[in-house]
């Protein structure tokens, strides 16, 4: 582990940490829908609108000039973060549902009728739907790779999936339900062979593990900001250059052109093509500033200490009678999806929020999960490296308290 990882030292970088919730300390364990913003990031946002806001690209003026390098060096950070080749490949989205939204779009001038495109069964609906609006509107087929009872992809179903007629593969780096890293290299080896192109949702990875865009030779990888502890409403997409160039853009407007009369108008080149009107500025730059704040950590510490910290909370909780844990994948992330028998999962996220504990409950957006398992939803607790052991303790406290208070 990292000399820099000081637990100590990272909480106190996070103020919300320190405040109180129904008159107990809060233990924010729903990191998996969004986490939290440390200061460094939070002192980037205000030092923007302090001192620097101005429209970018376009002015020439002082503020327009600052404000287009930080967005800019931003962008810089992001591609060295995820290891792409060009700053151009690097797209600002508002997030992973627009990243993949703008993929799906472009596509449907790649996809003829008869053509197939595969899902997996683990994915968040933002990766499912868009592609059934695509298949609705071009006749392609929608194929889905099938998930084991221990919350995994069964990679044998996958490749007999795979046809001369697979155009696109979209498949999550890990399940935001059940925490499970899916096997995405040999994922995308195999839909190359094919000659298919491959979309990773890269949302519920990119806070845990560093993807190297190159090294997994990906089409495109979508993230968000606001889930590796960076504000909402910023994401990226990463795309190979040849296939930024081939797909058309997304939405028209300002930014995205070259030249515009009544006639015809020309798109400016990458990435701007992608990025219609104003975009949001200083969450791009506040999204930079949490990438560094991450490598600072480093992604092997935190990975080592969410492990343990996922080792920990599993025991305790197996512990407790009537617990069932959903997802048992080998490899996964630090999120606990689980079920305590005849109690519905809201009646302990309600009960447990009164004691200051803040966990996900429901279907986590990912309804054909739930349905495998044949169950109307989970509690989902999910760590971040600035959560501790202590925190753990007072979770499985409450929910042995509400598992009294419910039986
Ligand atoms: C959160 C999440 C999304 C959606 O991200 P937004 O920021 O809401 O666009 C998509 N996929 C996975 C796996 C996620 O965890």
């Amino acid at each position: 582990m990292s000399n820099s990882f000081n637990i100590e030292k990272i909480r106190a970088d996070f103020p919300i940490l320190s405040r109180k919730v129904n008159g107990h300390p809060l233990v924010y364990f729903d990191n998996a829908a969004t986490s939290q913003t440390p200061s460094q990031v939070i002192h980037a946002i205000v030092d923007y609108y302090e001192n620097y806001n101005a429209n970018i690209h376009r002015g020439v003026h002082t503020l327009s000039q600052e404000a287009t390098d930080a967005y800019e060096e931003a962008r810089e950070t992001l591609r060295a973060h995820f290891n792409a080749a060009k700053k151009e490949e690097i797209i600002f989205t508002s997030g992973t549902t627009h990243g993949i939204n703008l993929v799906a779009s472009g596509f449907a001038s790649e996809l003829k009728k008869g053509d197939e495109v595969i899902v997996s069964a683990l994915e968040h609906h933002s990766n499912i739907v868009p592609w059934q609006m695509l298949c609705e509107k071009t006749g392609a087929i929608l194929k889905v790779i099938p998930m084991t009872n221990s919350g995994e992809l069964d990679m044998a179903a996958f490749q007999d999936l795979l046809s001369a007629q697979t155009k696109l593969v979209f498949v999550n780096h890990v399940s935001n339900a059940l925490g499970t890293v899916n096997p995405i290299k040999t994922i995308i080896t195999e839909a190359h062979k094919k000659g298919a192109a491959v979309l990773i949702d890269g949302a519920q990875a990119a806070p845990h593990i560093k993807a190297d865009v190159q090294a997994l030779d990906v089409d495109f990888y979508v993230v968000s900001g606001h889930k590796m502890c960076g504000p909402t409403g910023v994401g990226v997409l990463y795309g190979k250059e040849e296939w930024l160039n081939k797909l058309p853009p997304y939405q028209g407007g300002g930014e995205m052109i070259d030249q515009v009369t009544f006639e015809k108008t020309t798109y400016a080149g990458l990435p701007h093509k992608f990025e219609a009107g104003t975009p949001n500025i200083c969450g791009g730059i506040a999204f930079g500033k949490a990438i560094d704040y991450l490598n600072e950590i480093s992604f092997e510490a935190i990975a080592a200490y969410e492990h343990e910290l996922l080792e920990y909370a599993t025991k305790q909780l197996l512990e407790i009678e009537g617990v069932t844990i959903y997802g048992t994948s080998k490899e996964k992330t630090a999120v606990i999806s689980f079920n305590i028998e005849g109690i519905h999962p809201y009646d302990i996220g309600t009960i447990i929020d009164k004691l200051g504990i803040a966990v996900r409950t429901g279907h986590h957006c990912a309804q054909p999960i739930m349905d495998f398992y044949k169950i109307p939803g989970t509690v989902r607790a999910s760590f971040a490296f600035y959560n501790t052991k202590e925190e753990i303790d007072a979770f499985v406290a409450s929910v042995k308290r509400a598992k009294i208070m419910l039986s």
